[in-house]
């Protein structure tokens, strides 16, 4: 049975576009892209001295059970690199559940919804693009409310077309099964470096040409 999730990622190591488009690639074969808010940058939180973040939302679908779904992301940013890090410190990449249908669930590894989503501006406004109405918890404040409240200052959005944000490039693959199976294959290397290549191009155009030589430079791969 399918679910619905909203999810929230962060990164502030590396080439941050490329990180957040590897996460959304790596994702889809488990969980199918519905929605997503633009891309923000973000002053760092929580743990100063380090970097700014880029920060978005994604509402997905997901057969995937709660814990099976936390297991997922935990594999992804493994694989994405994230490594030891300090809490609240730098990384490649942050996944976070922060709704799950409308579940409510509080154990020692998984709290939905998620516990800070009132707290953070780098939650909150990308959520408020693709649910303002929604409520953190029945009869409680809606993340419009929430966000209302809360300083947002020094939070601004680098992507601003549909077609600019990282989540269009993960739509591409979700369209391309076969070519997707053939990317989850290669070492995370080597699919940065598609993926690197392909968000080089501003342009939409040049962006769809790049995607469609690597889907063919996949199928050559594999022959
Ligand atoms: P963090 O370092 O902030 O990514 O937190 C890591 C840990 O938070 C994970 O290993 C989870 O066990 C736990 N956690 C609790 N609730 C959630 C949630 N809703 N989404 C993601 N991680 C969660």
């Amino acid at each position: 049975m399918s679910h619905t999730v909203y999810l929230a990622l962060g990164t502030n190591l590396g080439d941050r576009m490329v990180n957040l488009a590897h996460a959304l690639v790596l994702l889809t074969p488990h969980a199918t892209l519905r929605n997503w808010s633009r891309v923000y940058e973000t002053p760092p939180w929580g743990y100063l001295e380090q970097p700014a973040f880029f920060n978005m939302v994604v509402e997905a679908e997901t057969d995937l059970e709660p814990v099976g779904l936390l297991d997922h992301l935990k594999l992804l940013e493994e694989k994405i690199g994230r490594g030891k890090s300090v809490r609240y410190g730098p990384r490649l990449i942050d996944l976070d559940i922060l709704f799950y249908d409308e579940i409510e669930m509080r154990t020692s590894r998984l709290e939905i919804p998620h516990p800070r989503i009132a707290e953070r501006a780098f939650v909150l406004i990308p959520l408020a693009e693709l649910a303002p109405t929604r409520k953190l918890v029945p009869g409680g404040q809606t993340i419009a409310d929430l966000l209302a409240r809360i300083d947002q200052s020094g939070i601004s959005p680098v992507t601003v077309r549909e077609n600019d944000s990282p989540a269009g490039l993960a739509v591409m693959f979700q369209e391309e099964p076969e070519a997707l199976d053939r990317f989850i294959g290669l070492p995370p290397s080597h699919q940065r470096e598609y993926l690197q290549h392909i968000l080089e191009a501003k342009k939409p155009a040049t962006r769809r040409k790049r995607f469609d030589w690597t889907v063919n430079q996949l199928s050559i791969k594999k022959d």
